[in-house]
């Protein structure tokens, strides 16, 4: 069938059914807005199909099967087989299921749902073109966009992921066999995710990375007992490399990474010595895990008059406006940080500002989380930061191996360390590198949302034995009266 070139109306059209995209939607339809969403691929976009859920999915299988093969000191002798096939049919029934809600969500808040790809043809109209059954075209007349079109990976030159044995993640978590080496460039977030659940799953890894240590950004503190692990499961590390070619070998693969021009300084302790030569690494499969580039380049943003930056970001202000008042921009095309709840908080705030509301964006208190073992979770301002913003800060740390409930899970390495302002205690930021972080964040989250000081999370009697106690002694602890832990 062929949609004919009808021309419909909508108050709001929404592009992309990410995080960003369908969670819009659903507000916008909660306020009573009337409300088109269009995809061109999958709804719950990146974060639910090829990225956040089945990552994290693949995370916790592989876990389950490295510890239970870990666990001697417990008891426990266990020699598990993975079946690749079955633990990849598990995650397709997270992703199933997720993606499956978001579609019925969208459908109960009264949001109307098109399949296709919208550009632009100028700043009310849009043109959504449909491929498949549907093939043809139709015009689509709006009051206002949310443009919420995501991200894609970025390749790197003569590493194109048409060819077989170059992964992107998307491709990588969805491999019907365990390779016996894989190569991943970038030691990023994915890049790191992704070492550890192939390493546990028993592929030999090595990690290229063009700086001088894993997880930029991340201070060192944090990311020491993540790099520990890492070296504990046999990952190998590459430092100051860049992955510049690869060619085919009798067995699989051979990657050649030439040292990097310009090694910027970040603080990492791990760098080796950049040696001059090239390196030569065979292995069967090269995740390539550089980093992501946000969607703005197939929209014709031109038309519609939206502006880009030099990296293809849509420029964005606090209420999600664009150049052009009534076209918004949220999730990853609007800029880092590319975190999924980012994208889902700006959605909201803009279909709350497209219904009259006068809400804003808070970047605050905006967590971000690693989920490598261990993980590694922050909010609000570093010390360094704090600091750099004229604050006179104190902080409180409480190691995770003097948690009674670290040690009966058997993981306790890392600690929760908060940051707060000296004179009133109010807290202005966390990091937590341990078990749980991801979870153990929430609670930091709040603290800063509402003002807490240091005194109202210590005071805060927390149940026993819970992970969550170091939360309080790192409070009580900046305080100078921990219980569990001597204090500075
Ligand atoms: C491996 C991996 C792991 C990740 N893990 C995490 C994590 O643990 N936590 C976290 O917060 N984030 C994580 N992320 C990042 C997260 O996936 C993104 O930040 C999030 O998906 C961004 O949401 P979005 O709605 O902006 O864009 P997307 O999720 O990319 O969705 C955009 C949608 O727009 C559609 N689209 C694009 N162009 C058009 C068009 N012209 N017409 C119609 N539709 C269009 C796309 O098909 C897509 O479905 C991960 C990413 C990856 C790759």
């Amino acid at each position: 069938m062929v949609v004919g070139d009808v021309t419909t109306g909508t108050d709001v059209l929404v592009v992309g059914a990410g995080p960003a995209g369908y969670v819009a939607a659903i507000r916008a339809g909660q306020l009573d807005l009337d409300v088109t969403l269009v995809e061109k691929d999958a709804y719950g976009g990146t974060c639910l199909n090829y990225g956040c859920i089945p990552s994290k999915a693949l995370i916790t299988a592989t876990d389950v099967a490295h510890e239970a093969s870990h666990a001697e000191e417990m008891g426990i002798h266990a020699d598990p087989a993975v079946d690749m096939a079955g633990m990849i049919g598990w995650k397709d029934d997270v992703v199933d299921q997720l993606t499956g809600g978001v579609e019925k969500l969208c459908k109960a808040n009264g949001v109307n749902l098109l399949e296709g790809t919208v550009t632009f043809d100028d700043e009310n109209t849009a043109r959504i073109s449909h491929s498949g059954d549907g093939q043809g075209s139709e015009t689509l007349e709006f009051e206002h966009a949310i443009v919420a079109t995501g991200s894609r990976p970025i390749e790197i030159p003569n590493f194109s992921y048409e060819d077989e044995p170059v992964l992107s993640s998307k491709q990588a978590l969805d491999l019907d066999s365990v390779p016996e080496s894989l190569v991943v460039v970038g030691a990023g977030y994915i890049g790191m995710e992704l070492a550890s659940v192939f390493a546990k799953l028993g592929t030999d890894v090595t990690v290229i990375e063009m700086l001088d240590s894993i997880l930029p950004g991340y201070d060192d503190d944090l990311k020491r007992p993540v790099k520990q692990r890492a070296d504990d499961l046999g990952i190998e590390f590459e430092f100051g490399y860049t992955a510049s070619e690869w060619e085919d070998t009798a067995d699989g693969i051979r990657v050649v990474a030439d040292p990097a021009e310009d090694i910027a300084a970040d603080g990492g302790a791990e760098a080796e010595p950049v040696e001059s030569e090239s390196l030569e690494l065979d292995a069967e499969k090269v995740l390539v895990a550089v980093g992501r580039e946000p969607v703005s380049d197939t929209l014709d943003l031109e038309a519609a008059g939206v502006e880009t930056d030099d990296r293809g970001f849509i420029e964005s202000d606090s209420r999600a406006r664009t150049n052009v008042d009534h076209i918004f921009a949220v999730g990853d095309v609007a800029g880092e940080p590319m975190l999924a709840h980012k994208g889902s908080a700006e959605g909201q705030v803009a279909a709350e500002v497209i219904a009259g509301e006068p809400a804003a964006i808070d970047h605050q208190a905006m967590p971000a989380v690693v989920f490598t073992d261990p993980e590694i979770a922050t909010i609000g301002m570093t010390e360094a930061e704090a600091e750099e913003a004229g604050f006179e800060t104190v902080v409180g740390e409480f190691p995770f191996r003097a948690s009674g409930r670290a040690l009966t899970t058997g993981d306790s390495e890392g600690f929760v360390k908060i940051v707060a302002e000296k004179e009133d205690g109010y807290v202005l930021g966390a990091g937590i590198v341990g078990p749980e972080a991801s979870e153990l964040i929430g609670e930091l989250g709040l603290a800063i949302e509402l003002g807490a000081t240091l005194e109202d999370v210590a005071s805060t009697v927390h149940a026993h034995p819970t992970l969550s106690e170091s939360v309080m002694e790192a409070a009580e602890n900046a305080l100078g009266h921990a219980i569990h832990t001597l204090n500075r």
